[in-house]
């Protein structure tokens, strides 16, 4: 497995400093054939791994973990963020009902997945109805009925005995149905082909024209692989749909379709079945494919909790400092620096409620501030960091001239730290609290 290749690779690794090329080549190749092994397209897996690449070279030297995990990390942040970055949930019409159609190959879990959407549903508080517009096959329409009792759901389908019925009639229909009756979803299930063919799509096609679904969900069995690339883009192509459906997860499948599918058409993935019965479905949840499509949890938990050990030492190495009130320079640039990190939530804070304050005061830090800052105090020699009361007039220029920035801005980091410190010391003492080192504070 991954992990197995990957711990050789970390015996190498450990206790280097630095993420050096050898060692995002290394970590990257063997990332770049666990993703093949899990059955994700080369087409995904290229701009995965270059994006991979940018950040991990990019990347600041964690202090916590070691080169190989950090790789790893930024790898399975880029997968849920891929996998997630567009997770929504279904789109309700304004006018009911809210019209959801089903896509994709025959076996794919379709008509499973219709019981599954509309059982949900039904907990949800909607009133769903399910509508048999797959007339092919001469025991489909029994078969919905089946699923529709199980779960507990009303069926639309043909009169029986009128011969072969028209698909498209039939799901245009039950939305008039719907209407009278008050159900506020109707789940259409369609016809499927063992393989991609022209009067498929056109027999959608025309269903999709007939009800104008809110939703096509694109069902996609996880076991067919390396197939499953060709088949959304036929389907993309053919009918359209809006997200995705990943099916018999529950199977060894590791679900490299799940990215593959969404680098090529863009579609999020929303749903995930995993299983006949009609429990066996939930929402997607992008870090848990993540964690399966590389196979990794052992590794992902290690690196959190290496992570959270060194979070819990830094913060009593803090707090013992502030008791012998030896807050120092390199202390309020670490405080600097994990704000600089906070810089990017700003957006978030400003949507929630009562966080306005705290986002005008971050706003007052950019990285650019937080550089010169670093740039000044790595200026200083080791004795002047350790007392800054010894930085004269001369020396204050000798910074500035070493940082490359002005007196002032180095009279300015001295008065900012000398007040983060007084802070400091009184929140030491059961004081204020507050967010010390802010500037304007
Ligand atoms: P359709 O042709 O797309 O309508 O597919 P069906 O819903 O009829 O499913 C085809 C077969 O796959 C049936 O035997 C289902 O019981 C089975 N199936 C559907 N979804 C799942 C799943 O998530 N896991 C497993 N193991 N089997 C499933
Ligand atoms: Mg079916």
């Amino acid at each position: 497995t991954l992990s197995d290749r990957l711990s050789a690779t970390f015996k190498n690794l450990r206790g280097k400093g630095r993420l050096s090329q050898q060692d995002i080549d290394d970590t990257l190749r063997e990332i770049r054939r666990a993703l093949l092994e899990a059955d994700v397209s080369l087409q995904a897996v290229r701009p995965f791994v270059a994006a991979v690449r940018a950040r991990a070279e990019g990347a600041e030297v964690s202090k916590a973990l070691n080169p190989a995990q950090q790789i790893v990390k930024i790898v399975n942040e880029e997968l849920v963020g891929i996998l997630g970055g567009e997770t929504r949930r279904l789109r309700f019409a304004k006018n009911p009902p809210t019209v959801i159609m089903l896509a994709g190959l025959q076996g794919a879990g379709k008509t499973t997945l219709a019981g599954k959407l509309a059982r949900w549903l039904k907990t949800e508080g909607h009133t769903p109805i399910l509508v048999a517009a797959d007339l092919q096959r001469p025991n489909a329409v029994t078969q919905l009925q089946v699923v529709g009792e199980r779960a507990g759901v009303p069926v639309f389908a043909p009169e029986p005995g009128n011969g072969v019925g028209d698909p498209v009639k039939v799901a245009k229909d039950s939305v008039d149905f719907a209407k009278t009756k008050m159900h506020d979803v109707v789940i259409v299930d369609t016809a499927g082909r063992l393989g991609i063919d022209a009067e498929l799509m056109q027999q959608a096609a025309d269903i999709r024209d007939a009800v104008r679904p809110d939703e096509i969900l694109f069902v996609l069995d996880a076991m067919i692989g390396q197939n499953a690339v060709e088949t959304a883009l036929a389907f993309q192509d053919g009918v359209g749909f809006d997200g995705v459906v990943l099916t018999k997860l529950d199977g060894d499948a590791r679900g490299g379709a799940a990215l593959s599918v969404r680098e090529v058409t863009g579609k999020p993935v929303m749903f995930a079945s995993s299983g006949e019965k009609l429990e066996d479905f939930d929402v997607f949840h992008p870090e848990r494919m993540a964690g399966r499509i590389l196979d990794m949890g052992d590794m992902l938990s290690l690196i959190e909790q290496a992570e959270k050990a060194f979070d819990a030492r830094e913060a009593e190495d803090m707090a013992i400092k502030l008791a012998r009130n030896e807050f120092t320079l390199d202390d309020f640039l670490r405080q600097m620096e994990q704000l600089k990190k906070l810089g990017s939530m700003k957006k978030l804070m400003g949507m929630l409620p009562g966080m306005a304050d705290v986002k005008q005061q971050l706003n007052e830090i950019d990285d650019k501030d937080v550089d010169r800052i670093a740039a000044i105090i790595k200026s200083m020699t080791p004795g002047e960091r350790d007392d800054v009361k010894i930085i004269n007039g001369s020396r204050r220029q000798r910074i500035a001239k070493g940082s490359g920035t002005t007196v002032q801005e180095v009279n300015n980091l001295i008065e900012r730290f000398l007040e983060a410190k007084k802070m400091m010391s009184q929140m030491a003492r059961g004081g204020m609290p507050g967010m010390p080192g802010l500037p304007g504070v």
